[in-house]
């Protein structure tokens, strides 16, 4: 009797731990672990970018996608050198674009 209660726990602990392994479900891209590389044109670019929040602070918190328009989110970041660049819910998607874009903004 004993014998067959544990075995039943061995093969229910076995099931919790596949569950455990899966990697969890994410609704939004991921934030990439290492900033991309940028040249001084970029640095410049982001500089302008990240004074138009009216907070230097190295964090570009509107979003490039919509022109500096919205207000990006957190989830969706990408890193550019130093700096971290917010995406809103709308453009998460071009997070992977994100330096592409910044060269494409007008910013006086
Ligand atoms: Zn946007």
């Amino acid at each position: 009797m004993n014998s067959i209660r544990l075995f039943v726990l061995g093969g229910s602990l076995l099931l919790l731990a596949g569950c455990g392994a899966k990697p969890p479900e994410t609704k939004t891209p991921s934030v990439p672990a290492a900033p991309v590389a940028v040249t001084p044109d970029v640095v410049a670019q982001l500089a302008k970018a990240d004074a138009k929040d009216g907070k230097e602070d190295k964090v570009v918190t509107k979003c490039a996608g919509c022109a500096l328009g919205m207000d990006g989110k957190p989830e969706h970041t990408a890193l550019l050198g130093d700096y971290k660049v917010q995406f809103c819910d709308h453009c998460g998607d071009k997070v992977k674009d994100a330096q592409k874009i910044i060269m494409g903004l007008k910013l006086n």
